[in-house]
């Protein structure tokens, strides 16, 4: 009886425990900043599914249902707040607080104008430095499955969306306080990770975003690790000590096959031999006219950090980004008056190649597999056994 009794205990505890920490993760919520570069100054909210109930001040200020819509403009220092009935009302903050679960809005930003997108969860709206400041507040694996989708498509095999989710869910961890004093987590453009609002439904990336819950990419000392992607690699990846002053040891160059022959593989670009000229006598110290044409050639088999000419040397990167150029991978070729550069993939190289890993995942291969092909000596953990000490203040 007092085996069985303390068997009892046991697993009674361990279920305490597991909907502790299940019902934590599963309440896990994010702030994201919607169009925080944008200067907002009107916007249309859309209720589309369940509904909302709008505060204005923390006062209850109505319920919208589906099909309704509420105008907000910034008018004399106040967000000017009007329904489809033509009520009106002025404050200094608006919350439209999801009312059902599932319900979801879509958000036009009118001036100034761009195309609607679809959002669930709740919308906060502020006065922050003269404009209206966004705020979508929802279940961080709800956040991923939009992220996953907005920076890999919605057409990939489920064992790539595993790995995507894994480094989303990774990033969001570790940058979590990247908006110091701008009342949420992470913005939704490419500063952190592009967030174009609610995955469209695709129930492989929300079955990808679930099956990874709770997990993330982390070092051999379990702390989380920058969690760093590109859209193609051209066959081999970069250290990242190569492309910014950084030297994770995880972010090693890989020979990476899986991502030859896949759509961003190859690239070409003519510039003049002029135009090249001129860009290499403004960085160059020494006196170039004395080298002869072919000799201001770059070539790559492999991936280098530099270009040497004499006694100067040009971070690749940093070509790359001056000529807006897809890769840092590239050769030239002179014909005649011009140059043609031909290029390896697309992105900084550096981490997973996701056209590489989508590869990876149509010959079988395991989120697990793609992610320890691409980054070095890593390990796919549960943030729970991440050290306090390792994760922002703000996610604590
Ligand atoms: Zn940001």
């Amino acid at each position: 009886m007092g085996i069985n009794r303390g068997r009892i205990l046991r697993l009674l505890l361990n279920l305490v425990l597991v909907w502790f920490f299940t019902f934590r993760l599963a309440a896990q919520e994010v702030r994201i900043g919607l169009f925080d570069d944008q200067s907002a100054k009107t916007i249309v909210f859309h209720c589309v599914g369940g509904s909302y109930h709008a505060y204005g001040d923390s006062e209850f200020y109505r319920e919208i249902n589906i099909g309704e819509l509420i105008y907000v403009s910034l008018m004399d220092g106040k967000l000017l707040l009007m329904d489809g009935e033509l009520h009106w009302g002025a404050f200094n903050r608006l919350e439209i607080k999801e009312a059902a679960s599932g319900s979801n809005f879509r958000l036009k930003l009118v001036d100034p104008a761009w195309d609607p997108r679809q959002y669930p969860g709740s919308l906060e709206i502020n006065l922050f430095h003269g404009t209206i400041q966004l705020i979508n507040k929802l279940p961080l694996d709800e956040y991923l499955a939009g992220v996953v989708e907005t920076e890999s498509g919605s057409t990939a095999g489920s064992e790539f969306f595993k790995a995507q989710a894994i480094l989303c869910r990774s990033y969001a961890i570790k940058n979590w306080d990247k908006h110091p004093g701008q009342n949420f987590n992470l913005c939704d453009n490419t500063h952190c990770q592009a967030y174009h609002g609610a995955s469209e439904a695709n129930p492989i990336i929300h079955d990808a975003v679930l099956a990874t819950h709770g997990l993330v990419l982390a070092d051999q000392s379990s702390s989380i690790v920058s969690a760093i992607f590109h859209s193609n690699s051209g066959g081999e990846t970069q250290r990242a000590s190569d492309v910014w002053n950084s030297g994770e040891e995880y972010l090693q160059a890989v020979l990476d096959p899986f991502s030859l022959g896949q759509r961003n593989a190859q690239w070409e670009k003519s510039i003049s031999l002029s135009h090249w000229k001129e860009y290499l006598r403004q960085k160059c110290q020494s006196d170039i006219s004395k080298l002869n044409d072919d000799q201001l050639l770059i070539l790559q088999d492999h991936r280098k950090k530099f270009f040497i000419l004499g006694n100067d040397s040009i971070r690749l990167a940093d070509i790359r980004n001056d000529l807006m150029l897809r890769s840092a991978f590239f050769s030239m070729e002179r014909l005649n008056d011009s140059i043609l550069i031909r290029g390896k993939g697309y992105g900084h190289g550096v981490g997973m190649s996701q056209e590489g890993a989508m590869e990876m995942a149509s010959q079988g291969f395991s989120a697990s597999d793609i992610l320890r092909f691409y980054f070095f000596n890593v390990q796919i953990i549960e943030i729970d056994d991440i050290p306090v000490s390792g994760l922002p203040d703000g996610f604590k």
